[in-house]
């Protein structure tokens, strides 16, 4: 290899804790890697004393984190000699799925709602060469056809149904605690269809409790695929899981039939990982918690002008629910805590639109004017 320190995505760097076959041609765009940054401002805005991170997800190729499964999913898809991939999307999974069908040179359908998409998005799946079906009903109808077809129709689901997306996915953990060189006391994500969640579980339980001795434990997420042995760690984070109000099912107890939320990307009514995200929940110890939508909002909003970090809103909901358990002490002082941001905030520039009004003064093409306009805001 002639460039051995040149960066070439998660799959090259974390091989030996991957179920790919070792001669596996690997679809990769350089995913994973992303920023793990320390928020220095609205810790001290908060007032209290606590390690704040969030992990820049929204930095991976296509913009989101579902890129580390996509990557590892959209490989063995290739390497099992199919031809084309089929996912229902809020948005991300069909922009990245999109782009690794391109880059595998395979073709890719995507099923997204009616209406609700991020605009960036959509861009993304077109101009990718995507075969985007809009449907007439939102992620959870596109999500159930998906799963029926697919017994039908020579297609790869490269949903989180998809096992290989988890394994994927779990890196983000990896990544964290060879970073901290610790375990995070908790870890904050949004909850959507709860893959993401149950990934990192799967990531820091392989961390913490080693090799899957045959006679101990049989994973109960990685359908056996663990081969991952460190010894680094011991322990595992809380895992705290939020949701939005409108979509927030796994506060409710049951399936919601008609989600509703501004954080599109986790307007999702019925999660397939349920009972995985429910026993990484348990297990760790965590809580799932709910949020409105204005308060996403403000997180998302004061991330990017305290902090020059612009997520999407779906990502504010974990440095949301975050802020609140910090305030009332639910997450203690002294706590290290990581926030996923899992999505850029460029996917969704409708958002900021909202904020336009005080943001943006016209003025007239003189220096004297702009001169007037800058000195009355720095008083
Ligand atoms: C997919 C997605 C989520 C939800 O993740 P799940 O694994 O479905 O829970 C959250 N935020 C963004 C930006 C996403 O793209």
């Amino acid at each position: 290899m002639p460039f051995r320190n040149r960066y070439t995505g998660l799959i090259n760097k974390y091989h030996d804790r991957l179920p790919l076959a070792d001669d596996a041609r690997v679809i990769s765009l350089g995913e994973g890697g992303t920023p793990l940054i320390r928020l220095n401002n609205i810790p001290r805005a908060l007032g209290r004393d606590v390690d704040l991170y969030v992990k820049f997800e929204g930095l991976n190729p296509t913009g989101s984190f579902k890129d580390r499964g996509m990557t590892v999913a959209v490989s063995q898809a290739v390497s099992e000699g199919s031809k084309a991939l089929i996912c229902a999307s809020t948005g991300n999974t069909s922009a990245s799925a999109a782009a690794y069908a391109a880059r595998a040179g395979i073709t890719a359908f995507v099923l997204i709602p009616d209406g609700k998409i991020a605009m960036g998005k959509l861009a993304q799946a077109i101009m990718h060469g995507a075969t985007v079906l809009q449907i007439r009903g939102n992620f959870d109808d596109g999500m159930r056809i998906v799963k029926e077809l697919a017994d039908e129709a020579p297609v790869s689901i490269v949903n989180s149904v998809n096992p290989y997306r988890l394994q994927g996915q779990k890196t983000a953990a990896f990544e964290i605690v060879e970073e901290l060189e610790r375990v995070p006391d908790y870890h904050c994500l949004p909850v959507g269809n709860a893959g993401n969640i149950t990934a990192h579980w799967i990531g820091y339980s392989e961390l913490a409790l080693g090799p899957h001795d045959e006679a101990t434990a049989a994973c109960a997420f990685c359908a056996g695929h663990c081969r991952y042995q460190c010894g680094l760690v011991r322990e595992r984070p809380r895992m705290v899981g939020f949701q939005s109000r409108g979509a927030a099912p796994f506060l409710r107890g049951e399936p919601v039939a008609e989600p509703e939320t501004v954080a599109t990307a986790i307007r999702i009514g019925n999660p397939q990982s349920w009972e995985y995200a429910w026993a990484a929940s348990r297990e760790s110890g965590g809580w799932f918690d709910e949020l409105g939508d204005d308060e996403i909002l403000d997180a998302q909003r004061m991330l990017a002008g305290h902090e020059g970090v612009f997520c999407e809103p779906a990502s504010a909901a974990s440095l949301a629910g975050a802020m609140r358990d910090i305030r009332s002490g639910r997450i203690e002082q002294g706590s290290t805590v990581v926030c996923t941001l899992t999505g850029h905030g460029l996917k969704d520039p409708d958002v900021a639109q909202r904020y336009s009004a005080e943001a943006v003064s016209t003025v007239d093409a003189d220096t004297a004017a702009v001169k007037k306009a800058i000195l009355g805001r720095l008083d």
